[in-house]
């Protein structure tokens, strides 16, 4: 019998995205999502529109600041982020889109 042979596959069920810093393909929840809003560059996991990836490393972070990768992959709709702001999220701050609970209430 070789039937048991495919039960050790597992095709990955989670998507798959590639770093603007390293250019790296990694399963999605690894990775930082940035979208163009309003002219900026912001952090937001489930905002709509034009997106990119990046790595949640320091590294890829200054290097997709300093290529220029982050705004050509938004395709020039924002200006690119402040280097600090862009370390404070791959750092972990205010992930996922729900980061700006300072500015309601
Ligand atoms: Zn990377």
């Amino acid at each position: 019998m070789t039937r048991g042979k495919r039960a050790g596959r597992q095709r990955p069920a989670v998507p798959q995205r590639r770093c603007v810093g390293c250019r790296v393909v990694k399963p999605q929840p690894e990775l930082l999502r940035l979208v163009a809003e309003a002219g900026e560059v912001v952090p937001g996991r489930q905002k709509p529109g034009r997106g990119c990836w990046l790595c949640r490393e320091e590294r890829c972070a200054r290097v997709a600041h300093k290529s220029g990768q982050i705004v050509r992959a938004l395709k020039g709709k924002a200006a690119g982020p402040d280097l600090d702001r862009l370390l404070g999220w791959v750092k972990g701050a205010s992930l996922d889109g729900d980061g700006d609970s300072g500015l309601k209430s």
